[in-house]
């Protein structure tokens, strides 16, 4: 069974967080250190750790963290300029939260994929 993050405390709103967008299957929030003017990290209320742990059972809610991108991107205003989905996995990927989530990341240029 994987270890409960502080994500699933956001989800059932046991703790404060900026949610943006709630409904039975994911949950969006602001990221608590924005790295850009829109930060937004997208959940699936059901705990997945990583992609790794990704089973077919899961695509309903995994396809809508990206309605919910669309949807947000649309509320922010950012959709025309474009912004950048991202969703790291294990040590190598950088994944500090072992709660699967998609970054929306967004409001000024972004610049080229990888820093180094
Ligand atoms: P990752 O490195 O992909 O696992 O990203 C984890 C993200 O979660 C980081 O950008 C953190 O700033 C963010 N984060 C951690 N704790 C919280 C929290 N309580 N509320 C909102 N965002 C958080």
């Amino acid at each position: 069974m994987a270890e409960e993050t502080i994500f699933s405390k956001i989800i059932r709103r046991e703790i404060p967080s900026d949610i943006v967008y709630q409904d039975e299957l994911v949950t969006a929030f602001r990221d608590i250190s924005p790295r850009t003017p829109t930060h937004v990290l997208i959940v699936p209320n059901v705990l997945i750790q990583n992609v790794n742990d990704v089973l077919p059972e899961h695509e309903q809610a995994l396809g809508r963290l990206f309605t919910v991108a669309s949807k947000i991107a649309r509320d922010e205003g950012i959709d025309e300029d474009g912004y950048r989905l991202i969703v790291n996995c294990n040590r190598h990927g950088g994944q500090e939260v072992y709660h699967i989530h998609m970054h929306l990341l967004g409001g000024r240029p972004l610049g080229p994929l990888l820093s180094d």
